[in-house]
């Protein structure tokens, strides 16, 4: 009944639309098409953006429904139809607002895209369709770029529910499940206002999509309009930049810039930046927003403690720059407050460095007993514990970067593998990391963990990342993961070191590890809403759970309930009070609030108030967030395609 009475509200509110939607020209109301509306934009300081005066131009040709597209200063509505509207779910965009969609594309000059899911070209009986098309989206599923340069994939099929997996083609339907109904394909600023203000005006869910690598779902959600930013790929290298607290080499970088691309632009320039490790990650989009820990991070802290300054379009529809010294609590907010939250980034200026030399390593070891095995699971078992017992002597006293990953056997013998991709050494050149990790290497020899490692030296950032990271593999959708922040204190009393060793090994019986010896190091006169317990990190873990396709029912309950309450409980209770990061966390993180952001949250929440009182962002366990709900979810598994509804 509300939600009947809410459609009635809004189609009386968008009265008229059921007409052709027109506007005055030369004194005549014709129909408004590409010929007759111009694109809503006006060329301010180098960047096209949405002004009062373009749309008081476009009010006084008449054009149809152009007030859903108002800043909030100049929306008249009364507050009894506010209050009505703004209560319950999210606006579903289905045929009360059709024709409004045409007037947007034409406001945006045809940036707006319908949404046919990825996966439909492989559907037989859909209109999509497409034999060739389909073969080509099935060789590359697991790649990163499949689902970035597409207007709504994501790298986490499971948060959009798997209703148009492309590997089901022959035996199901593809339907649109949680992929957002619209995305604006973005290239100006005045795109970005104008989808803002059309989602804050006619309350229709918002979602930001840069690559689509979020792990807990927060760039999809069924019914909404997506801001697409992915194309916004522009690099500008700053040789002597000039803030508060800051003078030397920076880059401006494109809300869609990549880490692959900011690493070569970076290398042309002779200087080395902070970025993940993974070549598609967006960079100033999810990954500096929520924290961003990188390769450099033990060296040079976080990727949100790079930030200088951040161009940004806010909930109300308004374009800003916030720095140290304008708009300082959106500064603080944006740089490790999470994504889709405060606003749309459309750039940021970051710190870059000169180059240094690095050193490091690789392997691969397996144990076991059969003729695969290099080593006794005893020794791996052995050596693994040296490595962890020796953790501050790396990442801590010398700001390495140990990336690795540990598992039981895949094949299904008992027995580990052990993957070093890597071991690097930021600022240490190879005589002085192999004297900083001899003590372990002999260590290991002597309990018969007999490894042969690649050593490498170069005199730069961009080869090693070039050489010795591993290409990322994404879109498995049966999987999901849980993740930690061990604190240095662990290391400093040798019972709770030995409550950690043997709960760690605990895990790993059951699951794949991956394990970062690093330190969210705190960089002086940076002060953001990072999560604290990164500056007190030693060792970041990533566990995860997984099924199959034939799995039943109850094994998926039982796989999805065991990373909150089996594996996240272990991590959780060798870490209490830390905290973990929330870009690669579980969705379900019980206490999210305090995991993501500590004592930072009760801030974080109050900017969000004061700058988002419509909520026009949400995303799953964004900030903010615990007001809402999604329909029709199992309790283990918030996913993201039912409605968005106040609770
Ligand atoms: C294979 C892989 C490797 C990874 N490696 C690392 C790593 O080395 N280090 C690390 O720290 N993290 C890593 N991550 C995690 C990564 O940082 C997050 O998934 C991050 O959110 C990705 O940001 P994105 O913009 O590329 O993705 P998206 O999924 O497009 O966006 C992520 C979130 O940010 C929001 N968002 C995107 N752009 C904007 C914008 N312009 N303004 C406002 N909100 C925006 C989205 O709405 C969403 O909430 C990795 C993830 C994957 C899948």
């Amino acid at each position: 009944m509300a939600v009947l009475s809410r459609n009635l509200l809004l189609a009386s509110t968008l009265a008229s639309l059921a007409f052709t939607q027109t506007i005055r020209k030369d004194e005549q109301i014709v129909p408004a098409d590409e010929s007759t509306v111009p694109v809503a934009a006006e060329e301010i300081n180098n960047e096209l953006v949405l002004t009062n005066d373009t749309l008081a131009e476009l009010a006084s040709l008449e054009l149809s429904h152009i007030s859903l597209f108002k800043f909030p200063e100049n929306v008249e509505m009364k507050e009894s139809t506010r209050r009505q509207l703004f209560t319950g779910c999210k606006t579903y965009p289905d045929h009360l607002l059709q024709p409004v969609w045409k007037i947007f594309n034409l406001l945006t000059g045809g940036a707006l895209i319908k949404t046919v899911p990825v996966g439909a070209v492989c559907f037989i009986n859909n209109e999509h369709y497409d034999a060739e098309k389909c073969q080509e989206i099935l060789a590359h599923w697991n790649e990163s770029p499949t689902h970035a340069d597409d207007p709504t994939s994501i790298m986490s099929p499971l948060y959009q529910g798997k209703t148009c997996m492309p590997q089901n083609g022959n035996d199901s339907t593809c339907d649109i499940g949680g992929f957002p109904s619209y995305a604006v394909n973005i290239s100006t600023v005045a795109q970005i206002q104008l989808a803002i203000n059309f989602a804050r005006n006619t309350n229709v869910r918002l979602v930001v999509k840069n690559t689509g690598h979020d792990f807990l779902g927060k760039s999809t959600g069924a019914g909404a309009l997506s801001i697409w930013t992915h194309n916004l790929k522009s690099i500008d290298y700053i040789e002597q930049y000039t803030g508060r607290g800051y003078t030397g080499p920076a880059m401006k970088l494109g809300a869609g810039v990549e880490v692959g691309e900011l690493y070569a632009a970076a290398d042309k320039y002779g200087v080395s930046a902070v970025g993940g490790e993974c070549k598609g990650v967006g960079v100033v989009g999810g990954y500096i927003q929520g924290g961003g820990h990188s390769p450099l991070s033990s060296l040079y802290g976080l990727g949100a403690d790079q930030v200088l300054s951040i161009d940004i379009v806010l909930p109300n529809g308004r374009f800003i720059t916030a720095n140290a010294t304008h708009h300082a609590d959106i500064f603080w907010a944006v740089r490790g407050g999470g994504g889709s939250t405060f606003g749309v980034v459309t750039s940021m200026i970051v710190k870059v460095y000169p180059e240094v030399v690095y050193s490091g390593l690789t392997f691969n070891i397996t144990s076991g007993n059969d003729s695969l095995a290099n080593v006794t699971t005893e020794a791996f078992s052995a050596a693994l514990e040296s490595y962890w017992r020796r953790f501050p002597d790396y990442a801590a006293a010398k700001g390495h970067y140990g990336y690795s990953s540990v598992s039981p056997r895949f094949d299904g013998i008992s027995g580990y593998t052990w993957q070093f991709h890597p071991w690097l050494a930021p600022g240490t050149n190879l005589i002085d990391f192999k004297k900083t990790i001899t003590p372990l290497l002999v260590e290991w020899q002597a309990v018969g963990f007999d490894v042969e490692p690649s050593f490498f030296e170069y005199d730069n950032f961009y080869q090693p990342w070039l050489s010795h990271f591993p290409t990322e593999i994404v879109a498995n959708a049966n999987l999901r993961q849980s993740s930690r922040l061990i604190s240095a204190k662990n290391w400093e009393d040798a019972a709770t070191l030995n409550q950690t060793i043997t709960t760690l090994k605990d895990i790993l019986n059951s699951t794949l590890m991956i394990m970062y010896n690093i330190v969210g190091k705190r960089q002086q006169g940076v002060d953001n809403a990072v999560n604290p317990a990164w500056r007190e990190t030693l060792f970041f873990v990533i566990v995860g759970s997984s099924w199959t396709d034939t799995s039943t029912p109850a094994e998926i309950e039982a796989a999805n309930k065991a990373v909150t309450w089996n594996l996240g409980a272990k991590l959780r209770s060798i870490s209490r009070g830390s905290g973990t990061y929330l870009n690669e966390a579980d969705v379900a993180e019980p206490n999210f609030q305090q995991a993501f952001w500590g004592t930072n949250y009760d801030r974080l929440l109050a900017i969000k108030k004061s700058v988002d009182p419509w909520d026009t962002f949400w995303a799953p366990t964004a900030v903010g967030s615990e007001n809402w709900y999604i329909t029709n979810q199992k309790p283990w598994l918030p996913e993201q395609n039912g409605h968005l509804c106040r609770k």
